[in-house]
């Protein structure tokens, strides 16, 4: 069994101020069996790894640039995330994708400078609205997971989060037969290509709260969320995380 993982994405959320909450939730927080990974804007990464360096909270940044240095004005390479106290990055978020035109090819290079950086790379993938009302679900799944994933992705470097683009930030989420659905899929395309994948960790992702985390949690193949809203506050993303413990 994947050992659990709650991810948060606080996304362009967070000044120092915020940094209570993440006091809060090392606090309050006491799961047994889950892993949890906080991943700030660029600008908290070191003061939120400075404060949670006593506590089992990894963090981890939102993006990376797929080269270690160089002319690429704003970006941030995988290295600088991890000198700055990261574990992982997120690659491929829907947003990314949406916002910054990102390929399956791009994604995957970002990735692979995770690897070369020793993070692990959390890797969305997830169909638009348009897609799932025709019925290509499946076929933009297997299309992403393809182009996505580099060939040396391990249980222990690689995690991936299926994020329906339709579900995130929208409140909207599929029913647990979706998501279990897309999971089993994902499982199974996996273990075609990673001899490991049974270990390898499924999170979904999309308007996870405490009021459905116990019906998502319960679905075959999820082994976690990522959650972008319910992470900016310990009171929402410490019953998400206690959810999971108990699942
Ligand atoms: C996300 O940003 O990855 C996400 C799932 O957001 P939210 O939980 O707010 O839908």
């Amino acid at each position: 069994m994947p050992r659990k993982l709650a991810a948060g994405n606080w996304k362009m959320n967070g000044t120092p101020a915020a940094l209570t909450e993440v006091a809060a939730l090392c606090a309050a927080h006491s799961a047994p069996g889950v892993d949890v990974l906080l991943c700030p804007p660029a600008t908290l990464l070191a003061q939120m790894a400075a404060a949670t360096q006593d506590h089992a909270l990894m963090v981890g940044g939102q993006d990376c640039h797929a080269n270690a240095s160089g002319a690429h004005t704003g970006d941030i390479s995988a290295q600088m995330l991890k000198a700055a106290g990261a574990g992982a990055v997120i690659t491929g978020h829907s947003e990314r994708r949406t916002d910054h035109g990102e390929t399956d090819a791009d994604v995957s290079a970002k990735s692979q400078a995770a690897y070369d950086a020793g993070l692990i790379a959390v890797i969305c993938i997830g169909e638009t609205l348009d897609e799932r009302e025709s019925g290509t679900t499946l076929s933009v799944i297997d299309t992403q997971l393809a182009g996505s994933i580099p060939d040396n992705a391990t249980a222990a470097n690689t995690v991936i989060a299926y994020e329906p683009v339709w579900a995130i930030g929208t409140g909207k989420v599929p029913t647990t037969a979706q998501i279990g659905e897309v999971h089993a899929h994902i499982r199974a395309r996996l273990a075609a290509r990673f001899s490991d994948a049974a270990d390898m960790r499924l999170l979904y992702g999309g308007s996870v709260k405490a009021s459905n985390a116990d019906d998502i949690f319960a679905v075959a193949d999820v082994d976690g969320a990522l959650v972008g809203g319910a992470s900016l506050k310990a009171s929402d993303f410490g019953p998400i995380i206690t959810a999971l413990s108990n699942a």
